[in-house]
């Protein structure tokens, strides 16, 4: 979701006559945007920005922005510990950023030794329809992410976003649908819908029809869209995945048999205590429907360790939980207090060793997990979405509809197309092998 809104703020930059330069040591105007959801990120970005606002004394123009949820949670108290940033700006006033900039250099221009820090973290009615705009980059564009509503209204009691991301507002459907129509138009094939908890996409907004909600009638509209090849979201929420959704699986070919389903703990107590309103069987009853109707599923999910009061029996449930929903991806958090948040004011908080022990413990079976599915993947001819060249320029790399990144040697024409991949070497992470391009051909628009 930040990738999205730094996209949108470059774009809107952009338009604007700012170009975007390769290397940050090139640039007179430096935005940071940031995430709160842990400690570790918020200290990252105060540190960066501490380290980045010494270029002020070597140019004069220079200009320091800090966007997002870091900007959203402490706003105008970031001063304190960096006084020189120049832009402060939340998470509902992205959009703002080019007529900020264009006021600093305004005021620097006009004489004003030293122009206030602007610091705008305000609310803003609509703001979930201002991530609209998409950069036109050079390299065909593949895939892309794309905003369908802001802000989340559950009271999850580890969790600092209902604060910085505001609440739940959803896009309208025509919006989503016309911006995938023009993203298909720019030869995009592969969509990812984004929300902090898209299963309530437009519940305010929208009715069920014939028991299908609101988010499974916008798949289904970005489905009939020519030239949309792959969909998938994040992240949905266990209690709004329902039939219809699961149902959506079967009948809907576009859709990606791969699922990010955060579990955050296999303990119903702590789930309990967590706020989130679900229990560990009815968890696993819709990771088993899901592989019912599409038994090649790739899934993945979110797990915090060491939530307050999380006993080793209640570890010891979550890891259960975790070996049988047999995850091929994860990512796992140790758990950090946010302040503001209902757990960080629980006592019986958990040692840090703990909970490092209990990442590792989660890291292990899900390297296990990992190498498993890759090696069964030897041999088999995958489609692959090409995205591109690799990291180092000499081969080129995409992924397969379960989500797997793929090396292999091709073409560059062939960027942005859908071409069958043998796979002939694994690693824990990637696969490698041979595009089979017999009869490919007549689809490659040579
Ligand atoms: N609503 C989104 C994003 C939530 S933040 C979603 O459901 O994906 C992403 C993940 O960060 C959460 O799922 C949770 O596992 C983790 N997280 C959130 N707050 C945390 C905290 N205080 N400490 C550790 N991990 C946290």
């Amino acid at each position: 979701m930040n990738e999205r809104d730094s996209e949108a703020v470059a774009a809107m930059l952009r338009a604007r006559g700012y170009r975007i330069v390769d290397s940050e040591h090139d640039c007179d105007v430096l935005l940071l945007n940031t995430c709160s959801v842990r400690d570790a990120a918020e200290q990252k970005a105060i540190g960066k920005a501490g380290h980045v606002a010494a270029r002020h004394r070597k140019n004069p123009d220079f200009v320091l922005g800090i966007l997002g949820c870091m900007a959203q949670n402490r706003g105008a108290e970031l001063l304190d510990k960096l006084p020189d940033v120049d832009l402060i700006v939340g998470t509902q006033k992205f959009h703002q950023v080019p007529d900020y900039l264009d006021n600093l250099r305004a005021a620097r221009e006009a004489g004003v030794p030293i122009a206030e820090t602007i610091v705008d973290i305000g609310e803003e009615a609509g703001s979930q329809n201002t991530i609209r705009d998409h950069l036109d980059t050079e390299e065909k564009q593949v895939t892309a992410f794309v905003s369908i509503q802001q802000g989340c209204n559950m009271d999850c009691h580890f969790c600092i976003v209902p604060k910085t991301r505001g609440d739940e507002r959803s896009r309208p459907m025509e919006d989503i649908v016309a911006e995938c129509r023009q993203l298909a138009a720019k030869g995009v094939k592969e969509i990812t819908l984004l929300g902090q908890i898209v299963t309530s996409y437009g519940r305010r907004d929208y009715v069920h029809t014939g028991g299908v909600s609101p988010f499974v009638q916008l798949i289904e509209k970005v489905h009939e869209i020519d030239g949309i090849e792959r969909i998938r979201f994040t992240s949905p929420h266990p209690r709004g995945f329902k039939d219809d959704l699961v149902e959506a699986y079967g009948r809907l070919p576009k859709l990606c048999e791969y699922v990010h389903l955060p579990m955050q703990s296999g303990s119903d107590r702590i789930l309990k205590a967590m706020n989130r309103p679900y229990s560990s069987a009815r968890y696993k009853e819709i990771v088993d429907a899901l592989r019912a109707v599409r038994p090649d599923m790739y899934f993945s999910t979110d797990i915090i360790v060491g939530f307050p009061g999380e006993a080793e029996e209640d570890f010891e449930q979550t890891r259960a939980l975790f070996e049988a929903c047999n995850y091929d991806m994860a990512y796992i958090f140790k758990y950090s207090i946010r302040s503001g948040t209902v757990a960080a004011d629980l006592g019986d908080q958990i040692p840090d060793e703990v909970k490092e022990h209990r990442n590792q413990v989660l890291l292990d079976i899900l390297r296990k997990n990992s190498e498993r599915r890759n090696a069964s993947l030897l041999g088999t001819v995958e489609e692959v979405l090409v995205e591109g060249p690799d990291k180092t320029g000499q081969r080129f790399t995409g992924r397969t509809r379960g989500n797997r990144v793929c090396i292999f040697d091709a073409h560059p024409r062939l960027v942005g197309q859908l071409v069958p991949l043998r796979i002939d070497r694994v690693s824990v992470s990637s696969l490698y092998g041979e595009l089979v391009l017999s009869g490919v051909g007549e689809t490659v628009d040579a």
